[in-house]
């Protein structure tokens, strides 16, 4: 492997900046041969290099990279404590300033000029790890099985690095399977840290192998509890842990919610070139932890115990987190075409996101996206640069009343796209992995193409069956919060107190909605941010009643 010596990747400390270094580690000498860490550690802390070098290894045995003196060791895993995968040795007799994550933590928070360089590098690094697939996951399965599309994504989204194997293209792993007597049913396979041979496991048995997530404590009461970790609930855990709340995010997928799934977002502030939803949701993830959020992956809420206080929120795993106040950011999911075999197809032809993964599965191909609004338009633009063909269908007479202005002159300017206004898909055909699709437009004849993959872009519903009658909900089941509130709501929700509901309060004191999942919100990336900052303070307010 080239070695990456880049400035950015690898930045050299100063003496005025290892001397404001030292007194939060201890100083140490380590022999030639030694290893300062193995791949699987956890709760690592930095190695500032003095004197020597220290090498670093993937799990195949490469060399990542030596450090020289002046560089630091580590990479975004020392933020969240989980396992590193990779592995460090001195060749030659080496000092080294250790600091421990506490004191890493509090050099992060206090020193603006140190925090700048190490977030920097270790993001990069982590992000030089998954381009080039240092770890130690193996992910072998199909482009025919939806269960290979969902751990990607899921391993994708949560920026673990993995080495992807498919059974299409390599006879040899056909054989492996066969031997071992891997079934159908059992693709993919996920091999992890090295070690554990998973048979296709869901996202909550990956995330345990590779310990994505600190032990929640189940005798604590915390102040806050974060359902869902989108835009929303991102923002809300960053201002929470940097005003020193002692806050859980329960998060059922990977951070990002539905931004997450997005190729690229023009619209939001400060982002004049866009941002991909990934690189939002990777840094606003760095960003609460950094202040001390934690935040648990493939976690989700199945229920809220809401008759006494504190809170209690059920898990899937039969546990329940105790909280002071409950922020309630579980955004909106995709939803679906009324097709009978639709649920055949999901993963193997029909796409409820557009992102790199999907992408690379549409190479040269035609493909299709149903929607008209601006994810439908992203997605259009963003995959008419892979795909042979993008087909644009919409049940309406066309985009002027959806879509913003910007996307649809990209639309019309791309000749690689075409829009097929008043037109609605009838049918789906293809044995195991989608073949053609069924259209019509109206007052035209059944129109059949070879087509295999159909992106569904048509709007989204509240994630709210897990409220399950705590709350007020509007007649789509978007949950009701503030001025939304009619007195009713409030007379049937036995609202106890004095005060009215503050701005984003439910019908259940010190219970919040923010963003997506909120009756009336906007829909967009910068209202869920703002809702979930702005709700913090509404929060300090419950907590000091
Ligand atoms: C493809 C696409 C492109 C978009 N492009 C833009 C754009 O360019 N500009 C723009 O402003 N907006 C855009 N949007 C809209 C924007 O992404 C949303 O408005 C925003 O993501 C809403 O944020 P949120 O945090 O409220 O909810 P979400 O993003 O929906 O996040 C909710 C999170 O909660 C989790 N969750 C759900 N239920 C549970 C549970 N029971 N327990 C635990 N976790 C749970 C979900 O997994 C998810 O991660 C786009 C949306 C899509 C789908």
């Amino acid at each position: 492997m080239a070695e990456p010596k880049n400035e950015s990747m690898f930045p050299k400390l100063d003496a005025a900046q290892i001397a404001r270094l030292e007194p939060f580690g201890k100083r140490r000498r380590v022999d030639a041969g030694e290893t300062l860490f193995e791949i699987g550690q956890q709760h690592l802390g930095v190695f500032v290099l003095i004197e020597g070098n220290i090498e670093i290894f993937s799990p195949s045995g490469t060399v990542v990279t030596v450090h020289e003196p002046g560089e630091f060791t580590g990479e975004i895993n020392l933020l969240s404590g989980r396992p590193s995968v990779v592995s460090a040795r001195c060749a030659e007799p080496t000092t080294v300033i250790e600091i421990d994550p506490a004191n890493l933590r509090r050099i992060i928070q206090t020193d603006p000029e140190l925090s700048e360089m190490l977030l920097r590098a270790y993001v990069l690094r982590r992000a030089y790890l998954v381009a080039n697939s240092v770890g130690d996951v193996v992910l072998a399965g199909s482009s025919h099985s939806a269960d290979t599309l969902r751990l990607k994504g899921f391993l994708t989204r949560n920026g673990y690095p993995f080495t992807y194997l498919d059974v299409e293209r390599d006879a040899g792993i056909q054989e492996l399977f066969d031997h071992f007597q891997v079934g159908v049913a059992d693709i993919p396979v996920l091999i992890c840290g090295n070690r554990y041979v998973l048979r296709n496991p869901t996202n909550a048995e990956v995330a345990r192998c590779l310990s994505f997530n600190t032990e929640i404590d189940h005798g604590t009461v915390y102040d806050i509890v974060i359902v869902g970790a989108g835009p929303s609930g991102l923002a809300a855990a960053v201002y929470a842990a940097s005003e020193g709340l002692n806050v859980v995010v329960l998060e059922s997928c990977a951070p990002g919610g539905q931004a997450g799934s997005s190729s690229r977002i023009e619209n939001y502030l400060g982002f004049p070139t866009g941002v991909s939803g990934q690189e939002l949701a990777d840094r606003a993830l760095v960003q609460s932890q950094k202040f001390g959020a934690q935040v648990n992956i493939a976690a989700p809420a199945i229920g809220l115990k809401c008759a006494k206080e504190p809170f209690a929120v059920n898990l899937a795993s039969g546990e329940h987190v105790h909280s002071r106040s409950i922020i309630i950011a579980t955004g909106a999911a995709y939803r679906k075409l009324a097709l009978p075999n639709l649920a055949q197809f999901e993963g193997v032809g029909v796409y409820y996101g557009a992102t790199h993964v999907e992408a690379q599965l549409c190479q040269d191909e035609e493909i299709a996206i149903v929607g008209g609004g601006n994810s439908a338009g992203q997605a259009a633009v963003f995959l008419s640069t892979r795909a042979k063909h993008v087909h644009l269908l919409v049940r309406g007479p066309g985009l002027s009343e959806t879509m913003s202005r910007y996307l649809i002159r990209r639309i019309e300017e791309s000749p690689a796209i075409t829009l097929w206004a008043r037109t609605e898909i009838e049918g789906l055909e293809g044995n195991g992995q989608l073949q053609h699709l069924r259209w019509r437009s109206q007052d035209g004849a059944a129109e059949i193409h070879d087509i295999r993959h159909l992106f569904l872009m048509t709007g989204a519903n509240p994630n709210t069956a897990w409220l399950k009658g705590c709350l007020a909900l509007d007649g789509k089941q978007f949950v009701k919060a503030g001025m939304d509130l009619t007195p009713e709501d409030l007379e049937t929700a036995k609202w106890p107190l004095q005060r009215p509901p503050y701005l984003l309060e439910t019908s259940l004191p010190r219970v919040f909605a923010v963003g997506d999942v909120r009756s009336g919100s906007v829909k967009r990336v910068a209202s869920a941010v703002g809702e979930g900052s702005i709700c913090v303070q509404l929060v300090h307010r419950v907590l000091a009643e």
